[in-house]
């Protein structure tokens, strides 16, 4: 087994010059982990000092008996056939000393690279293969650009360039990306070290015992990480530094039974042309270089709840949208057995790994046979021995002419096409006998009718229900990934409340406002974490919002989102600076405080819980839905008669508790905000318009069932 304890990754540089003292980017940059333990990235302003250093780091892990496997970020080899047309071999190690014999580097970067690949390129009948330089007029014998140069005495790429999709080649000189020229003044590195005590070059030498080996390697196998790694940082690192790091953690992580098979199973193409380690791998490298967690969403802004300037009372709809642009989904995925994900949110995209179903199958029990063989008139054909049932199928060809008994979902057999429904013939003596006039293909589903392998299942953000776990497994999915449970937390406000169940003084309440709120939560897949109650105390408050920030993604408090004396949400809210008080045209509703609380968003709801429940419903719910991953979901309205009359002045939307008998909206007889009896008495919500509205009997109003308000 391949076993390492050090891994060093190198960012190899063609520069002509010294790169400056402080550390930059474009320069040699070594990224190492030692003994599982990640170092500090290396900056070389030379490669005489990175040479030295590599052979120090390479001195010392042997020194201390560490196995190393040390990574440069450059082709070992050139396609197949440049190795044998320059030095008359196929080794591509036998270049690397041709390389070394020839190539001359400074202490601060001035060097012969031009020179000696113009002698290569003599070596070929054509232009090429090498191009590009710093000087349009000098070295004839390498062509400025590309254009012209056929790639038809050796291909521009090797196989694993290919198979990686890299976009470089080592052909390329000058203009970035420079492999060629990083390959010219890196090979004769390697060829030093090569000759070092214990030192073996991954593919080409006897490597597997080596002490130390060196091996190529190339960063874009990592982009996914590299990219999110930069994303996160607010430091804005240097890009080749992160790139070593992040690809050294990740060779570590590999486990040595997985670096074994990326080692060891290897195309033929390697011998001549030498292999980036870990082509084919890339997915995992990228895992394990992020901690094999994705990335934290990015955090959201201080302004995601502002509202439009200058409005007085915002309509119902601008609040939704300046919602919906404000918000995005804060949780990160995570991977779950398909048996445990229902109503959980997909995370990516599910495609189906099999067909459904996989082959024609029967739809009945009957007989199946070849149309095309059936005799003119009414057919009495020869039952084959044996028959075909689900799951045991039926391994031979059924003769033309003749029929074989199949079950329903048994996989239809070579050599039949059409299966008649058991009850529609009649048997005897080894015979089945039917009424001519069955249709070609009649009672049997083809592969793929349903569902095709490789195709869309369900989109990203889709909230699975039990059907889906079906439809999932049915395709072969064990597992799906999905967001993590979006975590709320709520928090009663007031000092009037106690917990219901308790004694109540006079002037105290309880709270009702706890147990609905948590059951709605966990009613939508969320998570619901119980906060309790919290007095009209500022310091309490804040405590509380502490605590809850720690332990949830968002906040719902209720009582105390007014401006009053008593509205300690808001004002504690505002104190944070990410506060916004939303004055929304609503009836119930109205007061309802936004904001950010250590970069949590809180959604300060309404004290009374029949303005509570509509605020969730109507704001809170959406929102959420956005944060845990499921996309912004408008709830399914019903125009449905009205049982009722009612007029309405213009400029605040109305939401009436409803329900539905005999086909009409009947409404809650009293609209007092502070009869919760109506919530629990309704179904669903009435919603009049903005505007003034006259509601008879039998007009037509939207509806929303409860249930409409689902993730
Ligand atoms: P507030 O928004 O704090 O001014 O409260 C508005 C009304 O709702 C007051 O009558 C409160 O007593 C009542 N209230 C506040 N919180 C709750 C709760 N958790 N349960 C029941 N009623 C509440
Ligand atoms: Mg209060």
């Amino acid at each position: 087994m391949t076993g390492f304890d050090s891994f060093l990754v190198v960012d190899w540089s063609a520069s002509v010059k010294r790169a400056p003292a402080r550390p930059s980017k474009d320069s040699i940059w070594l990224g190492f982990v030692q003994d599982g333990t990640c170092q500090t990235p290396i900056y070389c302003r030379t490669r005489t000092e990175a040479e030295a250093r590599i052979a120090r780091i390479i001195a010392g892990e042997r020194a201390a008996g560490r196995r190393l496997l040390a990574g440069f970020d450059f082709p070992f080899g050139y396609p197949k056939g440049v190795a044998r047309r320059i030095t008359g071999s196929d080794d591509p190690l036998d270049l690397w000393d041709w390389l070394e014999a020839r190539i001359t580097d400074s202490e601060t970067g001035e060097n012969n690279r031009f020179d000696v690949a113009e002698a290569m390129n003599a070596c070929f009948d054509a232009p090429g293969p090498f191009w590009g330089k710093t000087h349009a007029d000098r070295w004839p014998g390498i062509p400025y650009r590309k254009a012209g140069i056929r790639f038809d005495e050796v291909a521009e790429k090797r196989a694993c360039d290919v198979a990686s999709k890299a976009a470089s080649s080592c052909f390329q000189l000058c203009f970035p990306p420079t492999v060629g020229s990083q390959m010219l003044m890196g090979l004769p590195m390697l060829a030093r070290l090569r000759r070092q005590q214990g030192v073996a070059i991954w593919p080409s030498d006897e490597w597997q015992g080596a002490p130390v080996v060196l091996a190529e390697i190339w960063p874009g196998l990592i982009e996914p990480a590299v990219k999110s790694a930069m994303a996160n940082d607010p430091a804005a690192p240097i890009r080749d530094a992160v790139q070593v790091t992040l690809l050294a953690r990740a060779l570590s992580r590999v486990s040595a039974e997985d670096l074994n098979a990326m080692m060891t199973d290897l195309p033929v193409e390697a011998q001549q042309e030498a292999w980036i380690l870990g082509t084919g791998h890339d997915e995992m490298l990228s895992d394990l270089a992020t901690d094999g967690r994705p990335p934290a969403p990015p955090p959201l802004r201080d302004d995601c709840f502002a509202m439009p300037a200058g409005v007085d009372w915002t309509p119902v709809d601008d609040a939704l949208a300046a919602l919906r642009a404000g918000l995005h989904p804060v949780v990160r995925p995570e991977r779950c057995a398909v048996p445990d994900a229902c109503g959980r949110v997909l995370a990516a995209p599910v495609l189906a790994k099999r067909a459904n179903p996989p082959t024609p199958n029967s739809a009945v029990d009957g007989y199946g046979f070849a149309y095309d063989s059936l005799p003119a008139g009414d057919p009495v054909l020869p039952l084959v021995a044996g028959r075909a049932a689900a799951g045991v199928p039926y391994d031979k060809a059924v003769p033309p002419g003749h029929a074989i008994r199949i079950l329903t979902g048994a996989a239809v057999p070579v050599g039949v096409d059409t299966v008649i429904l058991e009850e529609d013939t009649r048997q005897g003596a080894g015979q089945v006998a039917f009424r001519a006039g069955i249709k070609r293909g009649a009672n049997t589903r083809k592969a793929g009718e349903d569902v095709d392998a490789g195709a869309e299942l369900l989109p990203k953000g889709r909230v699975l229900t039990p059907a889906d776990l079906a439809l999932l497994a049915a395709t072969g999915i064990g597992e799906v990934d999905v967001f993590q449970r979006l975590r709320v937390a709520v928090v009663s406000t007031g000092d009037e409340l106690i917990e219901a169940g308790g004694t109540a003084d006079l002037g105290q309440i309880f709270d009702a406002n706890r147990p609905m709120l948590l059951a709605k939560i966990r009613e939508w897949g969320m998570e619901a974490i119980d906060m309790g109650r919290i007095a009209d105390d500022r310091t309490a408050l804040r405590a509380a919002l502490d605590d809850a920030t720690s332990r949830a993604d968002v906040i719902l408090t209720s009582g105390g989102a007014s401006a009053g004396d008593e509205d300690h949400v808001s004002a504690l809210l505002s104190e944070a600076g990410a506060m916004q008080q939303w004055r929304i045209a609503l009836k119930p509703g109205r007061p309802l405080a936004l904001g950010l609380w250590q970069g949590a968003p809180v959604f300060g709801l309404p004290g009374n819980p029949v303005a509570a429940l509509v605020c969730t419903l109507i704001f809170a719910r959406p929102a959420l839905g956005l944060l845990a991953g499921a996309g912004w979901q408008e709830p399914q309205v019903f125009h449905v008669p009205a049982a009722f009359e009612k007029s309405k002045k213009p400029g605040r939307r109305e939401y009436l508790r409803a329900r539905i008998r005999n086909g009409r909206a009947e409404v809650f007889a009293s609209e007092g905000s502070g009869r919760i009896s109506g919530i629990s008495w309704a179904e669903g919500l009435v919603e009049l318009p903005d505007a003034a509205a006259t509601i008879r009997q039998g007009d037509p109003v939207r509806y929303y069932p409860f249930g409409s308000f689902a993730l």
